[in-house]
């Protein structure tokens, strides 16, 4: 550009070439184009390095694009393998958001929640409540999960079950996002398989196959509880080892499939014969244990084992043939003879021995002076059978006197065994045990006949109208005949029943209270009187006296013996006045033995007093004597 100037310069201004003014216009001119051409050249030169520096950039976008590419495919992967992770366990999986609401669940949650999944719809909201309306006891879950309500960082383990009786075992983690908790992931596995197998392989390991009864391991397990047991509660318990005798006859001759079923029958029968709570075992062959607990009393298990032996007299079908089989039994008791498991049952095996010893098909306590027992209970019994069947009772009376003005008012029946011409035997002496076999359901009819028969004979006689007071067993109470052999002795002896009352103690509330209510409304319906005997020695229990229809509570003789000295006998005996009084029941007290006891019950309203001081017992002929001294 300059040249070319240059030369046009020289062409048309030649003649102006000297001319300074035209040199230096000449040479400004030339700098500015030399200016504009280095900064020409620059601008190229800086044009050239951005297009080089833009295409390195570019070069570099594009690899951080492949690489970008590449990562998303990674993680398209990732999440895949994890959604199909998810869906395909079978655990039901919940994602929680921090308001409780199901952001995500799988297949198994949709499942756990009972959503079918045709009704299934990915965005309707999902709360909490749907996942608490499973779980069968919310208070124990709430409880078990507390420590996530305080620590949102807690990681917890723990089981609950559903509603529909299923057993899950849980997972919760937090879900924690740079150090913020967004949420909670439960995982929830239902093991109700794994308990059923646990329970059923802990049923195996505690059970005999063959018979389905508790084997050698329960048995010491339960004997060992039962002993701590008595131990804290004061009371007894028995083992009863069980041979039975000959038994191996049966398996060499009828084969040991019906040696078998031989064995599960002996079992059942064994089972119908125990109360509630008594347990049964097999040791293994032909041994069976025995466990009889919470007893006070020998005689209760005597008559377990009466009632074992006589199992036996009935007899077995084999093949359609008969056979009789008997057994040995052995008695070990705690805490008398051992107070471990294992020591006992080796002390009733010992028994067992010396019952096979004499002979089989008996029973024989480890400790020599129970088989004493035994027997003289065993010989009571029998002589019980005979004197109920050679009437050998006889009723005495003691009468009861109205406090207020000395009259006569009723008399009680009490029972006496004449024995021989010389012996009479106290009921204290044989009621106890005619509870413990049964025999007291025959003595008891026996008492209200004798009643009836005796006010049919008092008939148009001075002693015609006085009352008698009857004390029935709180076992006639549990049978359901009783009211029924009851009315129709009335209706056959066409007696007034209203004289008739019958004196029951507290422990007949100990059965079935709805069945006591009936017995007792049939008996008012007849209107025989009701009377609670030894009141304040049993569960004297509120609920009773306002739900039974009561006509006397008789103070128990403990109470009323040195009424009049004891302070606290006083009081009392004050409050069950004030209790009969209010209730509109006439209030008995029984033993009165002083005239300062009969004035003091006198002075606190109590109604009508019976004790030695008035009259002792006495038999029908005296008791005629005395009322009609008194007329
Ligand atoms: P229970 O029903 O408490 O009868 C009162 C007992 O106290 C009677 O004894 C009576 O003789 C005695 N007794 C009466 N007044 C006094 C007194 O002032 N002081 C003392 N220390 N005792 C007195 P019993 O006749 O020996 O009868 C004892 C228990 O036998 C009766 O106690 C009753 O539970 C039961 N019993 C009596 N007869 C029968 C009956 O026919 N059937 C049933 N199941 N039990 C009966
Ligand atoms: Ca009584
Ligand atoms: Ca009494």
């Amino acid at each position: 550009m300059i040249r070319i100037l240059n030369r046009l310069i020289k062409k048309h201004l030649s003649k102006l070439s000297a001319d300074q003014g035209v040199k230096n216009f000449i040479t400004d001119i030339e700098d500015v184009f030399k200016q504009q051409k280095e900064e020409k050249e620059f601008m190229e030169r800086t044009l050239t390095l951005s297009f080089e520096e833009l295409n390195q950039i570019n070069a570099s976008l594009k690899e951080n694009l492949a690489e970008n590419r590449e990562n998303h495919r990674k993680l398209e992967k990732i999440v895949a393998k994890q959604n199909a992770l998810f869906d395909a366990s079978t655990e039901a999986v919940f994602s929680f958001s921090n308001d409780s609401v199901i952001e995500k669940m799988n297949q198994a949650g949709i499942e756990f929640l009972n959503i079918s999944p045709d009704e299934y719809d990915e965005n309707e909201v999902h709360t909490c409540d749907l996942f608490m309306a499973r779980i069968a006891n919310v208070d124990k879950f709430n409880h078990d999960i507390d420590e996530i309500r305080h620590n949102s960082d807690a990681r917890i383990h723990g089981f609950f079950d559903t509603v529909d009786s299923k057993h899950y075992e849980y997972y919760s983690v937090p879900e924690v996002v740079d150090g913020d908790f967004i949420g909670r992931v439960w995982c929830c596995r239902d093991i109700t398989n794994i308990r059923e197998n646990e329970a059923l392989l802990k049923h195996q390991a505690n059970h005999d196959a063959l018979t389905d009864l508790p084997n050698r391991v329960m048995i010491l397990d339960a004997l060992n509880h039962a002993i701590s047991l008595s131990n804290r509660h004061n009371t007894l318990v028995g083992v009863l080892f069980i041979d039975l005798d000959d038994f191996k006859k049966i398996n060499d001759t009828a084969g040991h499939h019906e040696g078998d079923r031989y064995l599960i029958e002996f079992a059942q029968r064994v089972k119908s014969a125990l109360k509630n709570g008594d347990i049964i075992g097999r040791l293994g062959g032909d041994e069976f244990v025995v466990i009889v607990e919470g007893i006070n009393d020998v005689l209760d298990i005597i008559q377990i084992n009466e009632r074992i032996l006589a199992l036996c007299e009935k007899p077995f079908y084999i093949k359609d043939k008969k056979y009789y089989m008997s057994c040995s039994v052995g008695v070990g008791i705690s805490p008398d003879d051992a107070v471990d498991a294992e020591e006992l049952i080796r002390k009733a095996d010992m028994a067992m021995y010396q019952a096979k010893k004499s002979g089989k098909n008996t029973y024989h306590f480890f400790d020599d002076k129970l088989d004493k027992i035994a027997l003289e209970s065993v010989l009571l019994e029998s002589q019980l059978r005979e004197a109920i069947n050679n009437d050998e009772f006889i009723l005495h009376f003691q009468p009861k006197f109205e406090l207020e003005n000395g009259n006569i008012c009723g008399v009680e029946a009490l029972i006496r065994w004449q024995k021989t011409p010389e012996q009479l035997i106290c009921p204290d002496d044989f009621i106890p045990a005619a509870e413990k076999n049964g025999l007291i359901r025959d003595i008891t009819y026996w008492l209200v006949e004798k009643a009836c028969k005796t006010m049919v004979s008092w008939q148009n006689t001075s002693m015609a109208n006085i009352p008698i007071s009857l004390n029935i067993s709180a076992l006639d109470f549990s049978d359901l005949n009783f009211t029924t052999q009851v009315a129709s002795l009335i209706d056959q002896y066409q007696i007034d029943s209203s004289l008739l009352e019958f004196e029951l103690t507290e422990s007949i509330f100990f059965d079935d209270i709805v069945q006591v209510q009936q017995t007792i409304a049939t008996l008012k319906s007849r209107k025989i009187k009701i009377s609670i005997d030894d009141f304040g020695t049993g569960f004297s229990s509120f609920a009773y006296l306002r739900d039974i229809d009561i006509d006397y509570l008789k103070i128990d003789r403990s109470f009323v013996q040195n009424v009049h000295q004891d302070r606290k006998s006083h009081a009392i005996v004050k409050s069950i006045i004030d209790v009969g009084i209010n209730l509109g029941v006439e209030v008995v007290a029984e033993g009165v033995e002083s005239e300062l006891e009969m004035n003091l019950l006198a002075a606190e309203g109590c109604h009508i007093g019976q004790g030695y001081f008035m009259s002792k017992p006495v038999n029908e002929k005296a008791l005629c004597t005395f009322i009609e001294q008194r007329l």
